[in-house]
């Protein structure tokens, strides 16, 4: 919520409450149920203080007014407009208080400044607030010292006694408050994380040193998120990481192999003839298949591979630190695994084989993932049309699309136009 808006529904609020809580007091007094025996009334009389009340009441509601019909015509409050509205209600406060009640309940004025600060606190922050007391102060003091210079018997000791309990209290309060804003802040800024799918950042619990609901709330969110991170992340099939799973792994492992100037290698694996598989038995032994790959994938790729499903029965994996022969050595590891794995789902009567294309750099920039997935692409492209169930490395010699771009760009066009499709 903006500060306009705050201001301009504050600013009804205002009108409403000075009018009740302003003629009301005035009435109370003008009706001798409360004392009006303040400086002025002693000096202009009483019924001449009240009237100065009644126009200062006037006043302020006017100049509410104006602040309004501004910010609705700029649509837009400054922290001048805040300040200004805040100084506009101390000064009534104070001024109203001198005018129409006895120095000895000075006090009251402090009570009610201790209602609007912590408005100011909660609605505008911690600078407004500090701005907002010193007024009070400011005020405060005017007022204690003219109702002296008056004549007034106070004890402007005990006054300023209180006005100091005040300020300790509102400081100690905004604080407190402030650090509060703060990690709420914090904690917004974990739930953001999570809304892009990022789950990396955990509510840092340690850092409360005096735990609150906010902890409570982090707490929760922390037990939550390793499994939101599943859900969101990973394919409830294969049991692999999703696209964007993949995207997100990618894009960390490619910033630390740029970092290390170290190699990287993509593999694109396409199930070969999977539709025959989904025909001879059926969808659901077709997805059953697919279960079983991933798995038999994760399980023969390294520990730090990203293994990935990202599309029908399309999987990719992500090998750091492995440059084209070593990405060679996981392909034929993938190759035999598959040859030599019975699939259950199709009763062992099948031998399912894959095809991989591969692509193999040196991370030398960000866009690195994209060139590794688009010549794995052209790559697997060649393993198709040279037979299937085999490997193909990409080499900037391979030219496997009609189209002048190698990769996804070229499929998606085939596939658009009808074409033969890349499997
Ligand atoms: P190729 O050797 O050329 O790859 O032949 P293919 O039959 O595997 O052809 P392609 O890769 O183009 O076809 C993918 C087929 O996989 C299409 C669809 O029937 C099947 N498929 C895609 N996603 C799923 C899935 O989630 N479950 C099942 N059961 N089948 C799927
Ligand atoms: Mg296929
Ligand atoms: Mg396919």
């Amino acid at each position: 919520m903006s500060n306009a808006e705050i201001l301009l529904w504050q600013g009804k609020f205002r009108r409403t409450l000075v009018l009740l809580a302003g003629f009301g007091t005035l009435g109370l007094k003008w009706g001798e149920v409360i004392s009006s025996d303040s400086v002025v009334a002693r000096l202009i009389g009483a019924d001449a203080a009240l009237l100065i009340g009644a126009g200062q009441i006037m006043l302020y509601f006017a100049f509410i007014q104006l602040m309004m019909r501004y910010v609705k015509k700029s649509g837009h409050a400054g922290h001048g407009a805040i300040v200004a509205t805040v100084v506009a209600d101390m000064l009534l406060l104070f001024a109203i208080v001198f005018t129409t009640t006895p120095p000895s309940e000075y006090s009251r004025a402090l009570i009610l400044s201790i209602f609007t600060l912590q408005f100011t606190q909660l609605y505008y922050g911690q600078k407004a607030t500090l701005y907002h007391l010193a007024t009070v102060v400011v005020f405060f003091t005017m007022t204690v010292l003219a109702a002296g210079k008056y004549g007034a018997t106070i004890t402007p000791a005990e006054l300023f006694w209180d006005m100091a309990i005040v300020v300790f209290c509102v400081l100690l309060f905004a604080g407190l408050q402030g650090q509060m804003a703060e990690r709420l802040r914090r904690i917004v800024s974990v739930f953001e994380k999570a809304q892009t799918g990022d789950f990396s950042i955990a509510y840092d619990e340690t850092a409360d040193k005096m735990p609150d609901a906010i902890t409570v709330v982090g707490r929760a969110y922390n037990r939550m998120r390793g499994h939101l991170e599943t859900i969101v992340l990973t394919d409830p099939l294969s049991g692999c990481y999703n696209r964007r799973g993949f995207d997100q792994l990618v894009t960390r492992e490619v910033s630390r192999a740029v970092r290390g100037g170290h190699p990287l290698s993509v593999l694109a694996i396409d199930v070969d003839h999977f539709k025959r598989i989904n025909d001879e038995f059926g969808h659901l032994t077709g997805d059953e298949v697919l279960r079983e790959m991933g798995a038999l994938l994760r399980d023969t790729a390294r520990l730090g591979d990203v293994v990935a499903r990202i599309g029908g029965e399309e999987f990719e994996i992500l090998a750091p630190d492995t440059n084209a022969e070593g990405a060679q050595i996981l392909a034929d590891r993938l190759m035999q695994a598959f040859h030599s794995r019975p699939f259950s789902s199709v009763g062992g009567r099948r031998t399912i084989t894959i095809s991989i294309g591969v692509g193999s750099d040196v991370a030398r920039n960000d866009q690195i993932a994209g060139t590794l997935m688009a010549r794995a692409d052209e790559a697997l492209y060649v393993a198709k049309r040279n037979g299937r169930d085999r490997t193909e490395t990409w080499h900037p010699g391979m030219r496997a699309f009609d189209g002048s771009l190698p990769g996804r760009r070229s499929i998606e066009a085939r596939a658009m136009t009808g074409d033969e499709p890349r499997s």
